[in-house]
């Protein structure tokens, strides 16, 4: 067994390729090196594997890693071993010849890594035996998607509850938690079950720069979503829909005009659903349609757009699905194109729980989510304001209402009409009939209510109804109409309505200027412009290598990686080290492949070498950084 001389930094450099780390990596890994427990609460893309890959390249012994998704650790294991690390996994997927391998690795000190399924640590005996190696024990575990052991989080695992015995039977091992979980509760929860000791503890920001924001009403769902996709050819992508079977339809409508997709839901068999996971990871399909079954644990950095076609539930699940986008850091799109309609079908889904609190809850937390899609304002800021953190900048400058889509206009008038419908209707009513009632309909429920005598019956019939329905969303969102607590779609007269009324206070709302058109917005194209010819050049090798060796592409390099090698063109070995993501591994097992590659295509396209760049001109946009921080915490920021 070699020592294991590096420092973080070196490691991060030499293992990795890179050059600085992301907020709060150094302060976790340094954590681990130095024997205390560590509690990492980041977002996705946020690099929480580099916090326990350094930290055990840089200690004696192996770090031992537990992890939910059997299906991906042989991917997180290859791209390990891509980079030099000496890793290695056991779960029950696998045949027993290499789990033996594996741990005979681990019992004689080859190993800086070893992955388990939560059921395997959790195996008769299983505890004693990892003392069984020549440091007498692991360096330190380390547990990721620690939210899995919370009842309170959307993924509990009844076999990660095992990891509270971990503590006792570990009582000198540092322990160290990793989650996307943005709930303060879930983080609480985790801590005290895991039994963590005076942790280091992190809660980044849960910002993510490289995201833009867009949210629309759906007005032809097909046009709309053909259109979004003509302008991202080649990208990776996930389409969110709610149903089965919308998935299927939405799938078919891409692949009959020739956009390469596969559906995926949880109705389909399980190797099918494997299947079209893997080749999704594996570059051989780009867009994936999918229901939330979706996404959870996909590492695929370079997933450039995430589209939602349906009203997520929840703010939660929105952030957490937008957030398998641009991990690995690079400007990439979330859309979202919701419905009225959409909520009504929700609405009604829920209203059928029995149960009377998780029904309650199901329905408040829809209601913030109609809120966020329906009344605009930095989409940013209430996300991160729904996660409780402050977010600094006025404009963010990458989401539709900062972008300047939305007109600021006067409703005063329409408002006392709609709030006067609801006041003299007697608070009863649901928001359609109310519409109907201003726009002055003669359906029987009308009649029969005799609400075709109220003053305000007709008062607005000079308007469409949907103008009605839409002023009316905008008096809810704005809280001046508000639902009564048993959820039931039935608006209420606030104070705010009242003064409203009186015309002691004017109401204001916004427009989305883009209403009744869909233009994909341009502007965003990649942050590191590169010679395309060359990039799909050294993809297409990249796409080769991968699947000669059988593992995903972006384990290969991933696409920033390309874009800076198409950017430098590089024509030696030593220039390959100062790309990001080429560690020394990297440049021994690929260099001479990529180094070929650029040599040929520039002596077969020799007006290409004047797109070349320097590494000094395209470096300084490499890693946006979040410019906001949570109150009261400290950002470990290398520049
Ligand atoms: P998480 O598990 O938090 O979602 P990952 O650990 O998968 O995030 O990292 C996301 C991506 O960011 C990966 O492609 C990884 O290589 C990249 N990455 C991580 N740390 C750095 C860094 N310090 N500099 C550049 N890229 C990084
Ligand atoms: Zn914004």
């Amino acid at each position: 067994m070699s020592a294991k001389p590096l420092t973080l930094q070196e490691a991060l450099k030499q293992t990795f390729g890179f050059d600085q780390f992301r907020p709060h990596q150094e302060e976790l890994a340094e954590g681990l090196l130095s024997q205390r427990d560590v509690f990492g609460v980041m977002p996705t893309g946020g690099g929480k594997s580099l916090c326990y890959q350094l930290p055990a390249v840089c200690s004696q012994g192996c770090a031992v890693v537990v992890s939910p998704l059997i299906a991906l650790m042989k991917d997180q294991v290859d791209a390990a071993n891509a980079n030099g690390i000496r890793a290695a996994c056991v779960n029950s997927s696998m045949p027993n010849e290499e789990r033996l391998q594996a741990s005979r690795a681990y019992q004689t000190g080859e190993l800086d890594l070893l992955y388990l399924a939560p059921e395997r640590l959790s195996s008769p005996g299983m505890l004693d035996r990892l003392h069984d190696c020549p440091t007498n024990g692991p360096a330190f575990f380390a547990i990721d998607e620690a939210h899995c052991l919370s009842e309170w989080g959307h993924d509990f695992r009844p076999d990660y509850l095992f990891l509270t015995e971990l503590k006792k039977a570990f009582p000198q091992t540092p322990l160290a938690a990793f989650t996307a979980t943005a709930t303060p509760k879930v983080a609480q929860d985790i801590e005290s079950r895991l039994g963590l000791v005076n942790p280091v503890k992190v809660r980044a920001s849960f910002d993510r720069a490289n995201l833009s924001y867009d949210v629309r009403q759906k007005q032809d769902l097909e046009d709309q979503l053909l259109c979004f996709l003509r302008e991202r050819e080649g990208q990776s992508g996930i389409i969110y829909r709610t149903s089965r079977k919308s998935v299927e339809t939405t799938a078919a409508l891409l692949k009959s005009n020739g956009i390469p997709a596969q559906g995926y839901h949880a109705g389909m068999e399980s190797t099918e659903r494997n299947r079209v996971q893997d080749a999704f990871i594996r570059d051989d399909v780009g867009i994936i349609v999918a229901t939330v079954a979706f996404g959870m644990g996909i590492d695929k950095p370079d997933v450039r757009f995430v589209v939602h076609c349906d009203l997520p539930k929840t703010i939660e699940s929105y952030y957490q699905e937008t957030g398998r986008a641009g991990r690995d850091g690079d400007p990439s799109q979330c859309l979202l194109l919701y419905s009225p309609a959409d909520s009504v079908k929700l609405r009604r889904f829920h209203e059928e729980i029995p149960d009377e609190q998780e029904r309650r809850r199901n329905l408040a937390l829809l209601r913030e989510m109609e809120r966020f899609a329906a009344s605009p304002s930095c989409r940013r800021k209430a996300l991160l304001n729904y996660f409780g953190e402050e977010h600094s900048e006025e404009n963010c400058g990458s989401c539709d209402f900062c972008q300047g889509e939305y007109k600021e206009l006067e409703g005063t008038r329409d408002a006392q009409i709609l709030c006067s419908a609801v006041a003299r209707s007697g608070e009863r009513f649901g928001v359609t009939h109310v519409c109907d009632i201003v726009a002055g309909a003669n359906t029987q429920k009308i009649r029969d209510n005799g609400h075709n005598e109220l003053k305000t019956w007709g008062a607005g019939k000079e308007k469409p109804k949907k103008h009605w329905r839409f002023i009316l969303d905008q008096l809810l969102n704005r809280d001046v109409l508000q639902f009564a607590d048993d959820g039931l779609p039935v608006p209420k007269l606030t104070d705010t309505a009242w003064d409203i009324m009186k015309g002691k206070q004017p109401f204001l709302y916004h427009q989305d200027q883009r209403a009744d058109s869909f233009k994909p917005d341009t502007k965003k194209g990649e942050n590191i412009p590169c010679h395309a010819g060359l990039f799909e050049h050294l993809r297409a090798l990249r796409k080769s290598i991968a699947d000669a060796d059988e593992v995903p592409p972006y384990v290969v390099f991933s696409d920033k990686t390309l874009r800076f090698l198409a950017a430098t063109m590089p024509q030696q070995q030593s220039e390959l080290s100062s790309i990001p993501g080429i560690g020394t591994r990297k440049v021994e097992s690929y260099g001479d492949s990529f180094l070929n590659a650029i040599a040929s295509y520039l002596a077969e396209n020799p007006n290409a070498a004047k797109d070349k760049s320097t590494l000094q001109s395209i470096e300084p946009k490499k890693e946006p950084q979040s410019s906001n921080k949570p109150k009261g915490e400290t950002f470990a920021i290398t520049l």
